[in-house]
């Protein structure tokens, strides 16, 4: 009996009983759940996201963190790279191919573009 009051929980915001499994995590917490089942929860973190405040916040996080990000991304491409090499060198080759399509179908305008660069930094 116990245990079965035990498995569920109230959630704060739907008031809904609810398994324990719908709740998330929360290691500050004495019984080490959160308030919101993950439903309530998710809803929370989707609309506090939506906030314009909260958006230039990450966005300015993003402007700090721009290096440090960039590096972090390269990172996880070059372990990616070692991870799955024959999928890269696809994706490389793939992206050679596009970029000479692209080329070909925009020759004319790469050469005009070229030539007024030219004539422009002649001097
Ligand atoms: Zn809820």
């Amino acid at each position: 009996m116990i245990n079965k009051i035990m498995k569920t929980k109230i959630c704060s915001k739907c008031k809904k009983r609810k398994k324990l499994n719908k709740f998330g995590i929360d290691k500050n917490r004495k019984n080490k759940l959160t308030y919101k089942c993950k439903l309530c929860r998710n809803e929370w973190i989707r609309n506090h996201q939506r906030k314009p405040e909260i958006k230039a916040k990450r966005r300015e996080y993003e402007i700090k963190n721009k290096k440090r990000i960039t590096e972090r991304n390269k990172n996880w491409v070059k372990r990616y790279y070692k991870k799955y090499p024959e999928k890269m060198e696809k994706k490389r080759k793939q992206a050679r191919k596009l970029s000479k399509i692209y080329y070909e179908k925009n020759k004319e305008n790469v050469k005009k573009y070229r030539k007024r660069y030219y004539q422009e930094n002649k001097r």
